[in-house]
């Protein structure tokens, strides 16, 4: 069974979804040093390219390439980067790539000197401000929505820099964290909505700035507290100041983060434990889907607190009984379905030693096109030898693309988007399959009327300007 394509010309709204990492440093003798030491901690984040752009006070000087932060950023490439301040970024892959043209930080020289930018989120209308600046003569290197904010700011008519920045958001719709480098300032936004995390913190009388705390932890910094939705927060010399730059009527944290993108040791939105929030949805599956079993397998590294928590709830023993190779990349970002088939068995393996004659629970983070559970429960029978296998999702059917920065495929190509759950377990041949209820899942998550849960239940709450709706109608047929 293959899921059904009831439009398989359907477009996605944005050739590239930039789920992204992104780290900042004001002020320290080595910001570049910590912006790659920031940027290795936020890997997970993107996988395809990375660069940092730091300023000596005069100058700012940037370095860029595809691959891997460590394999990017050699000794040598790090002492090009001169000056205390600093911004990173890492980039996602995409379906289609973009290559080095679409790797951040963005750098432009305007009428106020230069600037640099490193985004992460999707701007929902940027194709839209792309034309209209296009008609008007704009020239753009790049297919990213986030060139086109550095090309707002460049033509703005305010004066003040803040001004201009502020102008150039107001003309732009949907997620952003966002770093802006000037010669002696960093300045820092993040949208009304709060989709995507953003933390402030210190380190040595430093301030460092990034999408997750886990990047605080291994340079010693110490979390100050997040970016608030739709503020703009300026560190120059004179310390740091805040300007409540665009007004916030809800906030729409995105709740995948938790789910899938963030790091266990991370702390996010406010400062919530990403490790607690797993294994709490964990638990929640337990108390809504137990089965009669022997072990609670997770799917690594993302099922692991979930299954944890499973586990404890449930009372069966957990055990590692799929090994992931951690020297490859995620296999989600491989960008033909060939070759994802082929990647699920070069990450995972099944341990027969532990799965063996046994009634096995199987617990994953998410199923987007079903791809992977269909793989592993195979995996988990034919190589591992188990009885039975039992799947356990720790988040509701995803049935909506995500075009807020998650990199999910269109509509069409979600699974549960034109399945049942029973046809769904039929396809990737467990013998029970549940997913989380989202009564579950909002049970769970700490305020969730403050979160975006648009892929589970449809309900987005960033509105489609103009001819997206259109876009949007093509997408969701
Ligand atoms: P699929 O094979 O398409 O069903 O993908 C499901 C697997 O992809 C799950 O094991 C998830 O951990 C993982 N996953 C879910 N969302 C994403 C994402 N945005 N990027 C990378 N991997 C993902």
């Amino acid at each position: 069974m293959k899921p059904r394509c009831c439009r398989p010309h359907a477009l996605p709204i944005h050739d590239i979804h930039e789920e992204c990492g992104i780290f900042g440093v004001f002020n320290h003798p080595e910001a570049a040093n910590l912006t790659y030491l920031g940027l290795y901690a936020l890997q997970h984040r993107g996988q395809e390219g990375a660069g940092i752009c730091s300023s000596d006070g005069k100058d700012l000087h940037c370095e860029k390439a595809i691959g891997l932060v460590a394999d990017i950023f050699s000794e040598k490439r790090l002492k090009r980067l001169p000056g205390s301040i600093a911004i990173g970024h890492n980039r996602y892959s995409t379906a289609g790539g973009g290559g080095l043209k679409n790797v951040q930080p963005f750098m432009a020289n305007y009428a106020l000197g230069s600037i640099a930018l490193a985004h992460n989120g999707n701007l929902i209308n940027a194709l839209e401000v792309k034309a209209t600046l296009e008609a008007d003569g704009a020239i753009f290197h790049s297919s990213s929505d986030s060139e086109v904010l550095l090309h707002l700011i460049a033509r703005s008519r305010h004066e003040n820099p803040y001004e201009r920045i502020i102008e150039a958001l107001n003309g732009l719709r949907g997620a952003y964290s966002l770093l802006f480098l000037r010669e002696t300032e960093l300045i820092i936004a993040r949208d009304p909505f709060g989709v995507r995390p953003l933390a402030i913190g210190t380190v040595d009388g430093a301030y460092v700035v990034a999408s997750e705390t886990c990047a605080f932890d291994l340079i010693g910094a110490e979390y100050i507290r997040d970016v608030e939705p739709g503020e703009l927060v300026i560190i120059d010399h004179n310390g740091l100041r805040s300007i409540k730059a665009l007004q916030s009527t809800r906030k729409a944290h995105c709740v995948f983060e938790f789910i899938y993108f963030s790091r266990p040791d991370s702390y996010i939105f406010n400062h919530s434990g990403v490790n607690t929030v797993r294994k709490r949805l964990g638990r929640q599956l337990a108390l809504e889907s137990n089965i009669d079993a022997d072990i609670i397998v997770p799917v690594p590294d993302s099922g692991v607190p979930a299954a944890i928590g499973f586990s404890e709830q449930a009372m069966i023993p957990f055990d590692f009984g799929l090994i992931r190779n951690h020297y490859i990349g995620r296999t989600f970002i491989e960008p033909k379905q060939s070759i994802r088939h082929f990647g699920v068995k070069i990450k995972l393996n099944a341990v027969r030693d532990l799965l063996q004659g046994k009634r096995v629970v199987v617990v994953d983070d998410s199923i987007v096109r079903g791809t992977t559970s269909k793989k592993i429960v195979k995996m988990i029978r034919e190589i591992g030898g188990a009885k039975e296998v039992h799947m356990r999702i720790c988040s509701p059917p995803t049935v909506g693309p995500c075009f807020y920065g998650i990199d999910t495929p269109t509509r069409y190509e979600l699974i549960a988007s034109s399945h049942l759950t029973e046809e769904i377990r039929k396809y990737i041949t467990a013998d029970t399959l549940a997913y989380m209820s989202i009564d579950g899942l909002k049970k769970v998550i700490p305020n969730p009327e403050d979160f975006c849960t648009a892929c589970f239940d449809n309900q987005y709450p960033i509105e489609f300007p103009g001819k997206h709706n259109e876009q949007m109608e093509l997408t969701f047929a």
